[in-house]
């Protein structure tokens, strides 16, 4: 049983049901949907990760299996725009992927502020500014994915409960119940993949993840300069914060929004609408008038999305700490879209073989133990 069906919980009905288990995906709302972390058309992927050495083999991982969901549902759903990573030339997190790549024999060339001006002439970096690009990453069309999942999850036998919330869970005798507003349900191994909802699932599990408002906008572009297949996916490490945006595909605009900062939000809560917030056009505005002048113009479109943020915004793939059936898969950060094709087959490896192929370690709830963090009750 897979409580959340979104991103993570979706990928791993599809891994499951494919080995021939039917699985019981039960979700809150519909998904894909735009309640949760993977709406707003796009996501990032990219190969060379900074941080833990996990994420490379991941994101490699991840991205084949993209191409399989791709044949298999025979929707285009993996977008090779490349990505071009900016900041000032001595960041550390430039030097950190420049060395992941390499570690991995990945093509992620270094490029300096004119020879960027001279191939994307819609950019304009400061002095001292380099960034790096990676030709074959891209972005992802994040509902088609999930559709896609569930979807091929479905034609192989899992079973989706939509508009199904779950209040609370108890484990008796290695079983595992499950209360909904819409019923009960038992299972013998159950997946958690509950994203920004969390905390509505104490005191079953306590995990030390934050969900945070997020927001992004789309604004009207020169196309010339930054149509999909013009210009990159890009992340930008700007004096003002961390940004990262996407071409204009098909007409709509470049999508731009901002990694740090962010509103905490709390289950239940009503979530502000983009705009409520003074920086929330201010912020992306003054990104793009430093750095993509001609994509500046009138806000065409805007979402609002929701993080679930560890305190190292590492991921959280573990078992319960109490209950060896029951698996944790949260705190995805906002970085976690790219990955979750693999953490569905790893997932679905930990349920049928009770170990993932990948490295999973990075991601234990142990690494919060002693350091002030409460990990679980
Ligand atoms: C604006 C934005 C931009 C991002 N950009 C990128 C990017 O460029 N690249 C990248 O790799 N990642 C990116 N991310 C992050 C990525 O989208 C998330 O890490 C990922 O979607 C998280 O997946 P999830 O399965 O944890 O959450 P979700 O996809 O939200 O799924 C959680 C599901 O659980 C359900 N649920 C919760 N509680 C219950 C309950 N009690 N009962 C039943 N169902 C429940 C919800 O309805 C939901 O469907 C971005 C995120 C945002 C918000």
């Amino acid at each position: 049983m897979i409580v959340g069906a979104g991103s993570m919980g979706m990928s791993a009905g599809y891994f499951l049901a494919r080995r021939g288990l039917k699985p019981l995906l039960i979700d809150a709302f519909d998904p894909p949907h735009d309640q949760g972390s993977h709406h707003g058309d796009s996501r990032l992927i990219r190969h060379a990760y900074a941080g833990a050495p996990a994420y490379v083999p991941m994101a490699l991982r991840a991205d084949a299996l993209w191409r399989e969901l791709e044949q298999t549902s025979e929707t285009q759903l993996l977008h090779r725009t490349g990505v071009l990573n900016m900041g000032p030339a001595d960041a550390r997190h430039l030097r950190e992927k420049e060395a992941s790549a390499a570690a991995f024999g990945l093509d992620v060339p270094r490029l300096d502020a004119h020879e960027i001006d001279a191939r994307w002439p819609g950019l304009r970096l400061p002095e001292g500014y380099a960034g790096l690009f990676e030709p074959e990453a891209g972005y992802l069309s994040s509902e088609r994915a999930v559709s896609a999942f569930r979807q091929q999850a479905v034609a192989h036998g899992a079973a989706i409960l939509p508009y199904t919330r779950v209040e609370s869970l108890q484990v008796t005798d290695g079983h595992v119940s499950v209360r909904t507003n819409n019923g009960n349900f038992h299972a013998e191994q159950v997946i958690l993949s509950a994203g920004a909802w969390f905390k509505t699932l104490e005191p079953f599990i306590a995990l030390p993840i934050r969900p945070v408002r997020k927001v992004v906008g789309w604004f009207e572009a020169d196309e010339e300069l930054y149509g999909d297949g013009v210009f990159p996916g890009f992340t930008i490490d700007a004096p003002g914060g961390y940004f990262y945006g996407f071409p204009s595909i098909a007409g709509a605009g470049v999508k731009i929004g901002r990694h740090d900062t962010g509103v905490v939000w709390r289950p239940g809560e009503e979530i502000a609408p983009f705009g409520r917030l003074a920086e929330d056009e201010a912020d992306l505005r003054s990104a793009l008038e430093a750095f993509l002048p001609k994509a500046a113009g009138r806000l065409l479109h805007s979402a609002v999305c929701k993080y679930e943020v560890t305190p190292d915004e590492d991921f959280i793939i573990d078992r319960h700490p109490a209950y060896g059936n029951v698996l944790l898969a949260g705190g995805f950060s906002g970085h976690g879209f790219k990955f979750s094709s693999a953490v569905g087959e790893m997932l679905a490896d930990l349920v049928t073989a009770g170990e993932a192929k990948l490295d999973i370690s990075p991601f234990s709830l142990r690494r919060f133990q002693g350091n002030g963090v409460q990990a679980f009750v």
